[in-house]
Parts: structure tokens; sequence; C-alpha cells
């Protein structure tokens, strides 16, 4: 089983998950831009039992009842998303993995809230709102294949 690394941007915080997550997307909500100050933001979501931080301990901001965003304390790095709904999961974002570049994103959630000038130009799977939801095949581009 791999163990995968990651850090805040000053490295007061760092941690370790074992195995791979559960599945990796982008969210293109108002709160997660708001927080990252991105366009979109990327998560890799895991089981908590995978999950644990090797040094440091997160500030915690509640954007929403039930919600809680970590961030570090000192360099602000936004660290994770966990929420109510999902008792048993937290939602790193991608850019503080130590090799980002290992994992892939695999599907939008929140498109309905999506910058109208940002081009999403691939197939993933499009979800109007949260993942819970069926995607909506409407929005979904045809492969390139197909154009
Ligand atoms: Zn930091
Ligand atoms: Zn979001």
């Amino acid at each position: 089983m791999r163990t995968t690394t990651g850090r805040c941007l000053c490295g007061d915080l760092t941690y370790q998950f074992d195995g791979e997550p559960l599945w990796v997307e982008y969210c293109h909500c108002e709160s997660c831009r708001r927080q990252t100050s991105s366009a979109v933001a990327i998560f890799v979501g895991l089981d908590t039992t995978q999950f644990r931080y090797t040094r440091g301990k997160p500030a915690g901001y509640a954007s929403s009842p039930g919600v809680m965003r970590s961030f570090c304390a000192r360099c602000g790095s936004p660290m994770s998303f966990e929420a109510a709904k999902w008792p048993s999961e937290i939602h790193l974002y991608l850019g503080t993995l130590s090799e980002p570049a290992t994992f892939v994103p695999t599907r939008h959630v929140h498109i309905a809230e999506k910058l109208p000038w940002f081009e999403v130009a691939d197939t993933l799977a499009r979800h109007a709102h949260d993942g819970a939801a069926p995607a909506d095949q409407s929005q979904r581009l045809a492969a390139p294949s197909q154009i």
C-alpha cells in the first residue's frame, strides 16, 4: 500500500495518508472559490482512517453549518474540507500533496456555480451540485474523436 505525503506552503503542517483516495474531483462552488481564491478547487477524497497529520494542527473555519475548512494558521494554505453529512471523509486540497501530478481528477462537482469564462474541455462527469447527485450527461462534451 502506498503512503502519500503533503504539506502546507510553510511546512508547519505535514500529513500522510495510506492507500488510494476514494475519488479526486474539481469543485466549482463559490465557497471553495473564495477560500482558495482560485477559479476552481481540486479535492482528494479520503476516508478519515487513511489520514493523519504528522506535524502541527490546522486552524479551522466553519464556512457553513456542519462544514469545517482547515488551513495553516501561519501561511494560510487551505488544507482540507470536512462536512457533517460525510462524517467518515476528509477532503484534502490537491495542491498540498507532495506529488499532485499522480492524482488525476475524475469528475466535476457544483458545475452550476462554475465561472462562465472557465472552459471545461474534458469528458469527465459533471454534477450540477455535489457528487451524490447523478451526473448531468447533457452537459458533458462529446469525446474529441466524436466531434
Ligand atoms: Zn503553513
Ligand atoms: Zn466547493
